[in-house]
Protein backbone atom coordinates (compact mmCIF):
# COMPACT_ATOMS: atom_id res chain seq x y z
CA UNK A 1 0.00 0.00 0.00
CA UNK A 2 1.03 3.48 -0.83
CA UNK A 3 1.99 5.53 2.37
CA UNK A 4 -0.58 8.43 3.08
CA UNK A 5 -1.52 10.97 5.59
CA UNK A 6 -4.29 10.64 7.80
CA UNK A 7 -6.63 13.01 9.23
CA UNK A 8 -9.66 13.08 11.28
CA UNK A 9 -12.39 15.52 9.76
CA UNK A 10 -14.63 17.38 12.86
CA UNK A 11 -17.12 18.55 10.50
CA UNK A 12 -18.47 18.87 6.67
CA UNK A 13 -16.46 21.80 6.46
CA UNK A 14 -13.43 20.53 8.11
CA UNK A 15 -13.57 17.49 5.79
CA UNK A 16 -14.09 19.84 2.88
CA UNK A 17 -11.09 21.71 3.74
CA UNK A 18 -8.97 18.79 4.63
CA UNK A 19 -9.14 16.67 1.77
CA UNK A 20 -6.43 18.67 -0.59
CA UNK A 21 -5.33 17.48 -4.25
CA UNK A 22 -5.39 13.94 -3.89
CA UNK A 23 -7.22 12.84 -1.43
CA UNK A 24 -10.29 10.85 -0.21
CA UNK A 25 -12.70 10.98 2.03
CA UNK A 26 -12.79 7.65 4.29
CA UNK A 27 -15.89 6.64 5.46
CA UNK A 28 -16.96 2.46 5.72
CA UNK A 29 -14.18 1.78 3.52
CA UNK A 30 -15.45 -1.25 2.44
CA UNK A 31 -14.62 -0.14 -1.41
CA UNK A 32 -12.30 2.21 -0.93
CA UNK A 33 -9.58 -0.22 1.37
CA UNK A 34 -9.70 -2.53 -1.28
CA UNK A 35 -8.64 -0.66 -4.24
CA UNK A 36 -5.64 0.74 -1.90
CA UNK A 37 -4.10 -2.94 -1.13
CA UNK A 38 -4.13 -3.60 -4.85
CA UNK A 39 -2.60 0.01 -5.74
CA UNK A 40 -5.90 1.05 -7.69
CA UNK A 41 -6.27 3.83 -5.26
CA UNK A 42 -3.58 5.60 -4.24
CA UNK A 43 -4.66 9.11 -2.13
CA UNK A 44 -1.76 11.00 -0.63
CA UNK A 45 -4.31 11.55 2.49
CA UNK A 46 -7.45 10.25 3.69
CA UNK A 47 -9.71 12.02 5.62
CA UNK A 48 -11.93 10.24 8.29
CA UNK A 49 -15.54 11.30 8.31
CA UNK A 50 -16.94 9.06 10.10
CA UNK A 51 -17.37 11.39 13.36
CA UNK A 52 -19.29 13.95 11.09
CA UNK A 53 -22.98 14.03 12.52
CA UNK A 54 -24.45 12.63 8.82
CA UNK A 55 -26.12 9.66 10.34
CA UNK A 56 -29.50 10.32 10.56
CA UNK A 57 -32.37 8.71 8.79
CA UNK A 58 -35.23 11.64 9.20
CA UNK A 59 -38.60 12.21 7.55
CA UNK A 60 -38.59 15.43 5.64
CA UNK A 61 -41.74 18.45 6.39
CA UNK A 62 -42.65 17.25 2.25
CA UNK A 63 -43.91 13.76 3.30
CA UNK A 64 -39.86 12.30 1.59
CA UNK A 65 -37.29 11.05 3.61
CA UNK A 66 -33.67 12.18 4.40
CA UNK A 67 -30.92 9.29 4.15
CA UNK A 68 -27.58 10.51 6.02
CA UNK A 69 -24.62 9.84 3.82
CA UNK A 70 -22.94 7.90 7.21
CA UNK A 71 -26.13 5.90 8.19
CA UNK A 72 -24.80 2.47 7.17
CA UNK A 73 -26.76 0.52 4.39
CA UNK A 74 -27.75 -1.80 7.62
CA UNK A 75 -29.73 0.43 9.42
CA UNK A 76 -30.94 1.74 6.00
CA UNK A 77 -32.74 -1.26 5.10
CA UNK A 78 -34.03 -1.96 8.76
CA UNK A 79 -35.05 1.56 9.39
CA UNK A 80 -39.13 1.46 9.54
CA UNK A 81 -39.94 4.39 7.65
CA UNK A 82 -38.02 2.68 5.09
CA UNK A 83 -39.08 -0.17 5.22
CA UNK A 84 -43.00 1.38 5.16
CA UNK A 85 -42.93 3.77 2.23
CA UNK A 86 -39.56 2.46 0.40
CA UNK A 87 -39.55 -1.36 0.44
CA UNK A 88 -38.00 -1.17 -3.02
CA UNK A 89 -35.25 0.62 -1.57
CA UNK A 90 -35.01 -2.28 1.62
CA UNK A 91 -34.90 -4.56 -0.55
CA UNK A 92 -32.13 -3.96 -3.14
CA UNK A 93 -29.76 -2.65 0.07
CA UNK A 94 -30.55 -6.09 1.04
CA UNK A 95 -29.50 -7.83 -2.30
CA UNK A 96 -25.99 -6.14 -1.90
CA UNK A 97 -23.21 -7.35 -0.75
CA UNK A 98 -22.70 -10.05 2.74
CA UNK A 99 -24.17 -8.92 6.25
CA UNK A 100 -20.71 -8.00 7.46
CA UNK A 101 -20.31 -5.49 4.66
CA UNK A 102 -23.86 -3.71 5.07
CA UNK A 103 -23.26 -2.92 8.47
CA UNK A 104 -19.82 -1.14 7.55
CA UNK A 105 -20.97 0.43 4.25
CA UNK A 106 -22.25 3.84 4.46
CA UNK A 107 -25.11 5.11 2.03
CA UNK A 108 -23.00 7.70 0.50
CA UNK A 109 -19.90 5.36 0.14
CA UNK A 110 -22.99 3.28 -1.51
CA UNK A 111 -23.05 5.71 -4.32
CA UNK A 112 -19.43 5.99 -4.76
CA UNK A 113 -18.34 2.43 -4.94
CA UNK A 114 -16.28 1.51 -8.42
CA UNK A 115 -16.69 -0.82 -11.17
CA UNK A 116 -16.01 -4.41 -10.10
CA UNK A 117 -14.23 -4.94 -13.60
CA UNK A 118 -12.18 -7.62 -13.16
CA UNK A 119 -9.39 -5.47 -15.68
CA UNK A 120 -10.15 -2.68 -13.39
CA UNK A 121 -9.00 -4.04 -10.02
CA UNK A 122 -5.95 -5.85 -11.61
CA UNK A 123 -3.00 -3.66 -12.19
CA UNK A 124 -1.24 -6.83 -13.90
CA UNK A 125 -3.84 -5.35 -17.06
CA UNK A 126 -1.85 -2.12 -18.37
CA UNK A 127 -4.88 -1.85 -20.92
CA UNK A 128 -7.64 -0.24 -18.49
CA UNK A 129 -8.96 3.52 -19.57
CA UNK A 130 -10.86 4.00 -16.28
CA UNK A 131 -7.47 3.18 -14.27
CA UNK A 132 -5.38 4.61 -16.43
CA UNK A 133 -6.74 6.99 -19.63
CA UNK A 134 -5.78 6.37 -22.81
CA UNK A 135 -4.16 2.99 -22.30
CA UNK A 136 -7.24 1.19 -24.10
CA UNK A 137 -10.39 -1.79 -22.89
CA UNK A 138 -8.87 -4.73 -22.13
CA UNK A 139 -12.67 -6.08 -21.19
CA UNK A 140 -13.88 -4.94 -25.60
CA UNK A 141 -11.36 -7.66 -26.24
CA UNK A 142 -11.31 -9.96 -23.62
CA UNK A 143 -13.63 -11.64 -21.22
CA UNK A 144 -16.61 -9.53 -20.95
CA UNK A 145 -19.74 -11.53 -19.22
CA UNK A 146 -20.46 -9.25 -16.86
CA UNK A 147 -19.91 -5.72 -18.88
CA UNK A 148 -22.21 -3.62 -20.36
CA UNK A 149 -24.96 -3.67 -22.93
CA UNK A 150 -26.33 -0.18 -22.47
CA UNK A 151 -24.18 3.37 -22.75
CA UNK A 152 -21.21 2.12 -23.20
CA UNK A 153 -18.58 3.73 -25.21
CA UNK A 154 -15.16 2.49 -27.01
CA UNK A 155 -13.03 3.79 -24.05
CA UNK A 156 -15.37 1.72 -21.60
CA UNK A 157 -17.83 -1.10 -20.96
CA UNK A 158 -17.62 -1.42 -17.22
CA UNK A 159 -21.41 -1.49 -15.07
CA UNK A 160 -21.86 0.14 -12.03
CA UNK A 161 -22.09 -2.38 -9.22
CA UNK A 162 -24.59 -1.00 -6.57
CA UNK A 163 -28.15 -2.46 -5.89
CA UNK A 164 -28.78 0.43 -3.74
CA UNK A 165 -27.98 2.86 -6.68
CA UNK A 166 -30.67 1.18 -9.14
CA UNK A 167 -33.41 1.67 -6.66
CA UNK A 168 -32.59 5.32 -5.91
CA UNK A 169 -32.46 6.01 -9.56
CA UNK A 170 -36.23 5.09 -9.54
CA UNK A 171 -37.55 6.69 -7.19
CA UNK A 172 -35.78 9.85 -7.54
CA UNK A 173 -33.48 10.56 -5.13
CA UNK A 174 -31.58 13.77 -5.25
CA UNK A 175 -27.77 13.87 -3.43
CA UNK A 176 -26.93 16.48 -1.59
CA UNK A 177 -23.72 17.72 -1.39
CA UNK A 178 -21.13 20.28 0.30
CA UNK A 179 -17.68 21.67 -1.33
CA UNK A 180 -15.57 24.46 -1.15
CA UNK A 181 -17.72 26.89 -2.76
CA UNK A 182 -20.79 25.89 -0.79
CA UNK A 183 -23.35 23.62 -1.31
CA UNK A 184 -25.69 22.17 -4.02
CA UNK A 185 -27.83 19.37 -4.93
CA UNK A 186 -27.90 16.50 -7.70
CA UNK A 187 -30.86 14.78 -9.23
CA UNK A 188 -29.74 11.01 -9.37
CA UNK A 189 -29.86 11.03 -12.76
CA UNK A 190 -27.01 13.08 -13.29
CA UNK A 191 -24.96 11.69 -10.17
CA UNK A 192 -23.20 9.05 -11.94
CA UNK A 193 -21.62 9.60 -15.36
CA UNK A 194 -21.63 7.26 -19.12
CA UNK A 195 -17.60 6.37 -19.75
CA UNK A 196 -17.88 8.33 -23.45
CA UNK A 197 -14.19 9.57 -23.61
CA UNK A 198 -13.81 10.29 -20.22
CA UNK A 199 -14.13 7.03 -17.94
CA UNK A 200 -11.94 7.57 -15.41
CA UNK A 201 -14.95 10.29 -14.13
CA UNK A 202 -17.69 8.02 -12.48
CA UNK A 203 -19.51 10.98 -10.85
CA UNK A 204 -20.43 14.83 -11.58
CA UNK A 205 -19.34 15.36 -7.79
CA UNK A 206 -16.50 17.94 -7.72
CA UNK A 207 -13.22 16.71 -6.71
CA UNK A 208 -13.75 18.32 -3.34
CA UNK A 209 -17.62 17.11 -2.38
CA UNK A 210 -18.85 15.66 0.25
CA UNK A 211 -21.88 13.54 -0.02
CA UNK A 212 -24.36 14.88 2.82
CA UNK A 213 -27.37 12.90 2.88
CA UNK A 214 -29.53 11.14 0.36
CA UNK A 215 -33.28 12.86 0.23
CA UNK A 216 -36.46 10.37 -1.24
CA UNK A 217 -39.37 12.27 -2.45
CA UNK A 218 -42.45 11.68 -0.87
CA UNK A 219 -43.58 7.84 -2.49
CA UNK A 220 -46.25 6.88 -4.34
CA UNK A 221 -45.25 3.49 -4.93
CA UNK A 222 -44.60 2.23 -1.77
CA UNK A 223 -47.67 -0.29 -1.85
CA UNK A 224 -46.61 -1.84 -5.47
CA UNK A 225 -42.83 -1.76 -6.27
CA UNK A 226 -40.16 -4.48 -6.52
CA UNK A 227 -36.39 -4.85 -6.75
CA UNK A 228 -35.52 -8.56 -8.69
CA UNK A 229 -31.58 -9.25 -8.84
CA UNK A 230 -30.40 -12.17 -11.04
CA UNK A 231 -26.63 -13.01 -10.33
CA UNK A 232 -24.48 -16.44 -10.33
CA UNK A 233 -25.14 -17.17 -6.86
CA UNK A 234 -27.66 -16.20 -4.33
CA UNK A 235 -25.51 -14.03 -1.70
CA UNK A 236 -22.48 -12.43 -2.01
CA UNK A 237 -22.71 -11.79 -5.49
CA UNK A 238 -22.95 -8.62 -8.29
CA UNK A 239 -26.00 -8.49 -10.46
CA UNK A 240 -25.95 -9.54 -13.37
CA UNK A 241 -28.81 -7.86 -14.15
CA UNK A 242 -31.29 -6.34 -11.80
CA UNK A 243 -34.42 -3.72 -11.84
CA UNK A 244 -36.01 -1.96 -9.36
CA UNK A 245 -39.55 -1.35 -10.58
CA UNK A 246 -42.79 0.45 -8.75
CA UNK A 247 -46.32 0.92 -10.01
CA UNK A 248 -49.23 3.54 -9.32
CA UNK A 249 -51.99 1.54 -9.66
CA UNK A 250 -56.02 2.52 -10.30
CA UNK A 251 -58.25 -0.48 -9.90
CA UNK A 252 -56.57 -2.35 -13.16
CA UNK A 253 -54.88 0.91 -15.07
CA UNK A 254 -51.09 2.09 -14.59
CA UNK A 255 -51.50 5.65 -13.49
CA UNK A 256 -47.69 6.58 -13.61
CA UNK A 257 -44.66 3.72 -13.66
CA UNK A 258 -40.89 3.41 -12.10
CA UNK A 259 -38.03 1.75 -13.83
CA UNK A 260 -34.46 1.74 -13.42
CA UNK A 261 -32.15 -1.19 -14.61
CA UNK A 262 -28.83 -2.60 -13.23
CA UNK A 263 -26.00 -4.77 -14.05
CA UNK A 264 -26.30 -3.11 -17.75
CA UNK A 265 -24.75 -0.13 -17.90
CA UNK A 266 -21.87 2.28 -16.18
CA UNK A 267 -24.95 4.23 -13.97
CA UNK A 268 -28.41 2.90 -13.13
CA UNK A 269 -30.67 2.54 -16.55
CA UNK A 270 -33.82 4.22 -15.37
CA UNK A 271 -36.06 3.67 -18.79
CA UNK A 272 -38.33 6.98 -19.04
CA UNK A 273 -39.63 5.49 -22.19
CA UNK A 274 -40.43 2.86 -20.28
CA UNK A 275 -42.17 4.26 -17.69
CA UNK A 276 -44.35 6.53 -19.97
CA UNK A 277 -45.26 3.73 -22.50
CA UNK A 278 -47.38 2.03 -19.14
CA UNK A 279 -49.49 5.19 -18.19
CA UNK A 280 -53.18 4.58 -19.13
CA UNK A 281 -52.55 0.69 -20.21
CA UNK A 282 -53.65 -2.25 -18.18
CA UNK A 283 -51.47 -3.75 -15.30
CA UNK A 284 -50.16 -7.04 -17.22
CA UNK A 285 -48.21 -9.19 -18.85
CA UNK A 286 -48.41 -7.88 -22.10
CA UNK A 287 -47.93 -3.96 -20.72
CA UNK A 288 -44.68 -5.02 -18.27
CA UNK A 289 -43.05 -6.92 -21.90
CA UNK A 290 -43.81 -3.76 -24.31
CA UNK A 291 -42.45 -1.80 -21.30
CA UNK A 292 -38.98 -4.25 -21.29
CA UNK A 293 -38.65 -4.29 -24.83
CA UNK A 294 -38.38 -0.59 -24.98
CA UNK A 295 -36.37 -0.37 -21.81
CA UNK A 296 -33.49 -2.40 -23.68
CA UNK A 297 -33.98 -0.39 -27.32
CA UNK A 298 -30.14 -0.03 -28.17
CA UNK A 299 -28.91 -2.52 -26.23
CA UNK A 300 -25.28 -3.07 -28.06
CA UNK A 301 -23.35 -6.59 -26.19
CA UNK A 302 -19.67 -7.78 -26.88
CA UNK A 303 -18.49 -11.62 -27.50
CA UNK A 304 -20.04 -12.99 -23.81
CA UNK A 305 -22.52 -11.21 -22.58
CA UNK A 306 -25.39 -10.97 -25.39
CA UNK A 307 -27.58 -13.24 -22.79
CA UNK A 308 -28.07 -9.96 -20.86
CA UNK A 309 -30.53 -8.67 -23.08
CA UNK A 310 -33.01 -11.09 -22.50
CA UNK A 311 -32.16 -11.51 -18.99
CA UNK A 312 -32.84 -8.18 -18.37
CA UNK A 313 -36.04 -8.22 -20.26
CA UNK A 314 -37.27 -11.06 -17.98
CA UNK A 315 -36.10 -9.35 -15.30
CA UNK A 316 -38.08 -6.44 -15.69
CA UNK A 317 -41.30 -8.26 -16.32
CA UNK A 318 -40.68 -10.36 -13.32
CA UNK A 319 -39.97 -6.98 -11.21
CA UNK A 320 -42.89 -5.55 -12.34
CA UNK A 321 -45.05 -8.58 -11.69
CA UNK A 322 -44.12 -9.02 -8.51
CA UNK A 323 -44.87 -4.97 -8.02
CA UNK A 324 -48.72 -5.48 -9.28
CA UNK A 325 -48.79 -8.68 -6.85
CA UNK A 326 -47.10 -8.54 -3.51
CA UNK A 327 -44.09 -6.25 -4.35
CA UNK A 328 -44.33 -4.26 -1.13
CA UNK A 329 -43.40 -7.16 1.45
CA UNK A 330 -39.68 -6.67 2.85
FE1 LIG B 1 -11.12 -0.58 -17.69
FE2 LIG B 1 -13.64 0.02 -18.31
FE3 LIG B 1 -12.27 -1.47 -19.96
FE4 LIG B 1 -12.96 -2.44 -17.57
S1 LIG B 1 -14.34 -1.90 -19.20
S2 LIG B 1 -10.96 -2.61 -18.60
S3 LIG B 1 -12.92 -0.59 -16.31
S4 LIG B 1 -11.78 0.66 -19.42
Amino acid sequence: MHPFEYHRAPDPEGAVNALGPKGKFLAGGTNLIDLMKQQVETPARLVDINRLELARIHELPDGGLRLGALARNAETAAHPLVRERYPMLARAILAGASPQLRNMATNGGNLLQRTRCYYFYDPAYTQCNKRDPGSGCAAIGGFNRIHAILGASPSCIATQPSDMCVALAALEAVVRVQGRRGGRTIAFADFHRLPGNTPQIDTNLRPDELVLSIDLPKSLYAEHSAYVKVRDRQSYAFALVSAAAGLELSGGTIRSARLAVGGVALKPWRSEEAEALLVGKPANRMSYQAAAERALTGAKTYEHNAFKVEMAKETILRAFTLAQENGSQV
